[in-house]
């Protein structure tokens, strides 16, 4: 998480925050993660996996995993070294098979079996920490959290929408500033902004759909801008893909 970035950017009227969201809705309506899981426990077991790590390296691991793995009785059935074969090529392993292993067996002794919905709860699993439970808040249950990650922390800072020097500042600022109308999506929307057009090193000012509200100093310009804009982009990168699996009712 770089947590130096530079602020230096205009901060975004609340008039240019709703014309925003409103476009990051047009580009993607239903905005899903890209985390693939079957269920609330496989979520968290993918979120806890992903520290560090990108959405789809984990879900090359768990891909195979989750096909004979979905409640934390099978996870702990399989094993720590059972684990980590299957997660190897994920950053962090060994660490993240132990809280695998851990959060699995706390979850059968103080908690049914099941994945809680609320944050202490979350947090007081081993591995899980404020964003991981934001995630797990937001995607499993509908709670209108925002894990502020790199890109969501990057974006926040670039636009004005929520300029902070730590996630933290970054996520209570968001918290004040996104119309309650769009709460529930915001988390994806800023994230698939910032992986796919306003990227670390270079931001593809020319193609994005908020460039006019935007309050970076620093635009990029491009001699010859993709053709199609953010949707079209967005779209081929997202569209081809199969859709993340997941429970129904999620
Ligand atoms: S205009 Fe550039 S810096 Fe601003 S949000 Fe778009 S890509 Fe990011």
């Amino acid at each position: 998480m770089p947590l130096e970035m530079s602020l230096d950017c205009d901060t975004m009227k609340k008039a240019d925050i709703a014309i925003l969201f409103d476009r990051l809705s047009d580009v993607l309506p239903e905005p899903r993660s890209e985390l693939e899981y079957v269920n609330p426990y496989t979520l968290l077991v993918a979120v806890v996996l992903s520290a560090q790590a990108t959405d789809v390296g984990v879900n090359k691991a768990t891909r195979e995993l989750f096909k004979i793995v979905d409640t934390p009785e099978k996870m702990l059935a399989l094993g720590e070294g059972e684990l980590k074969q299957h997660i190897k090529t994920i950053g962090l392993f060994n660490t993240k098979a132990k809280n695998v292993i851990a959060l699995s067996r706390r979850l059968i002794n103080d908690f049914g079996s099941a994945v809680p919905e609320d944050r202490d709860a979350l947090q007081s699993l081993p591995g899980v920490g404020r964003k991981t439970a934001n995630v797990v808040m937001n995607v499993a249950f509908g709670h209108p959290t925002i894990a502020v990650d790199t890109h969501i922390f990057r974006v926040g800072n670039r636009t004005g929408l929520a300029p902070g020097k730590t996630p933290d500042a970054v996520e209570s600022k968001l918290e004040k500033a996104v119309p309650p109308g769009r709460k529930l999506h915001a988390h994806h929307w800023l994230i698939l902004h910032g992986r796919y057009t306003c990227k670390a090193r270079k931001p593809e000012c020319p193609n994005c759909c908020i460039r006019d509200i935007c309050g970076y100093k620093a635009k990029t310009t491009f001699e010859a801008p993709l053709a199609g804009g953010t949707k079209a982009r967005v779209k081929k990168k997202l569209g081809d893909k199969p859709r993340p699996k997941r429970r129904a009712g999620l």
